[in-house]
């Protein structure tokens, strides 16, 4: 149930575009809008401009949190997806493993990859004392 993500009330109904899905809130009779617009348009206080897009930060378009919420122009909307599917500005995915599971830490290694470097041990010791029963 996605109450505890509502800030609009009224009907909602789901809706699936570009192989995304969005709210629909309903404002009256026969009016529906995309409620993250709606809550966008909440949050500057006034209404959005045609080239402005209110992007889920989280790449999830039913997350309608406010603090998902960003409302950015189309070029910098277009510039916020393609940073998501690269796993690293620089890396599409880690030079070691090759993984994109784990997080990108730094110089193109994942947070597992980037702690074997030697100079970063203290994850092995952490390791050590936990298998210690
Ligand atoms: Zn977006
Ligand atoms: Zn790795």
């Amino acid at each position: 149930m996605p109450t505890g993500t509502r800030a609009v009330p009224g009907t909602l109904q789901m809706v699936q575009r570009g192989g995304r899905s969005y709210w629909l809130v309903k404002l009256g009779q026969g009016c529906w809008q995309y409620e993250h617009r709606v809550l966008g348009a909440c949050r500057l206080g006034r209404a959005l401009r045609p080239r402005e897009v209110v992007h889920n930060k989280n790449g999830d378009g039913l997350d309608n949190r406010l603090c998902n919420l960003e409302v950015i122009g189309w070029g910098e909307h277009s510039r916020q997806h393609h940073r998501i599917t690269t796993w690293a500005q620089r890396y599409r995915a880690c030079r070691q493993c090759r993984t994109t599971e784990r997080k990108h830490l730094g110089g193109g290694l994942c947070s597992r990859c980037y702690q074997r470097q030697p100079g970063k041990r203290w994850k092995d010791r952490r390791v050590r004392h936990a298998s210690r029963k």
